[in-house]
């Protein structure tokens, strides 16, 4: 038996270890999730700033672990990717979050879109499209009360994806450009794809009121989407002197803490009552 060294190589490996089967119970774990119910979603409210009004809804996933307790998407997101399981959580997240729209509209709240985030994995699987329409038909939503939050990542690598970016685009389901500025950047995709909002990342809004450089990268994305007829909103709002400068530069739509943190759908819907009234 050879003697537990204590060099480096033994270290790493033993760290690793505990690192792969902690995350092989993890997706085990998550595989099991969804039919236990153990997932949720929390809904963060979009505003134009015009109006102060709610426009839309982003709709972010959660895992209620049974004993890790509350696992926050970017853990779990990225495991589900890689185990090859992403695309039933993200239908899960489509189904229930459109079927959410429903119930607050039944309840006689606003029909607002409801934002979703896709993983590229979703977006290369073909029967994406028709399990869309199915769940719009179910749910009794238009097409453009659903949106689809891509990254520009997510462009870049297959031709099925724009095939099925075509195919929802013509149906009427709507596609903002999430992480706006962060990606690769290729203008030439807001001219070749239905991209119908960009959504300008946090890491530009963080330093806004100190930093010029982020300003002027941030007036110049909002006059871009102006010119290109783009919707354009602003993420990681968390201050009114971070609002103040976008609202100078014109934007209309901002979503974050400042307004709201993303809330468990009980708590949106009280927004949105006391919304519809005033
Ligand atoms: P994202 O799509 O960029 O979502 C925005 C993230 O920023 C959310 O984190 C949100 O809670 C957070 N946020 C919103 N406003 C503020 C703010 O004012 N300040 C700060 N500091 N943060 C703010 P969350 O919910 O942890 O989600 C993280 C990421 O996980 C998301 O980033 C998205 O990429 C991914 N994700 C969430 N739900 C889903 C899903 O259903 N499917 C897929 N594929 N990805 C999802
Ligand atoms: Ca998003
Ligand atoms: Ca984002
Ligand atoms: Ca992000």
């Amino acid at each position: 038996v050879k003697k537990r060294g204590k060099n480096d190589y033994e270290f790493y490996s033993e760290e690793l270890d505990v690192f792969l089967r902690e995350k092989i119970v993890l997706e085990d774990d998550l595989r099991k999730a969804i039919e236990r119910n153990e997932l949720h979603i929390h809904y963060q409210p979009q505003i134009s700033t015009a109006h102060n009004r709610i426009t839309g809804v982003e709709a972010l996933v959660r895992w209620n672990h049974p004993t890790k307790g509350e696992i926050q998407p970017g853990v779990f997101i990225p495991i589900a990717e890689e185990a090859g399981i992403i695309f039933e959580i993200g239908s899960w997240v489509l189904r229930e979050a459109c079927s959410q729209m429903r119930k607050w509209h039944d309840a006689g709240g606003p029909l607002i879109p409801v934002s979703v985030n896709l993983s590229s994995q979703q977006f290369h699987h073909l029967n994406l499209p028709k399990f869309i329409r199915q769940i719009l038909e179910e749910t009794g939503l238009k097409p453009e009360h659903l949106n689809l939050e891509i990254t520009e990542s997510m462009m870049m690598d297959a031709t099925v994806s724009t095939t099925i970016l075509q195919e929802l685009s013509e149906y009427g389901v709507r596609f903002s450009l999430d992480d706006f500025g962060t990606g690769y950047s290729s203008l030439g995709y807001l001219r070749q794809f239905p991209i119908h909002k960009l959504k300008i990342d946090r890491s530009f809004i963080t330093d806004i009121t100190m930093n010029k450089h982020d300003q002027a990268i941030v007036a110049t994305i909002i006059s871009m989407a102006n010119h290109l007829q783009l919707d354009v909103i602003a993420e990681g709002i968390e201050t009114q002197e971070q609002l103040d400068i976008l609202m100078s530069n014109d934007c209309k739509e901002i979503q974050g803490y400042y307004f709201s943190r993303p809330l468990p759908a009980a708590e949106v819907q009280e927004l949105l009552f006391a919304h519809a009234k005033t």
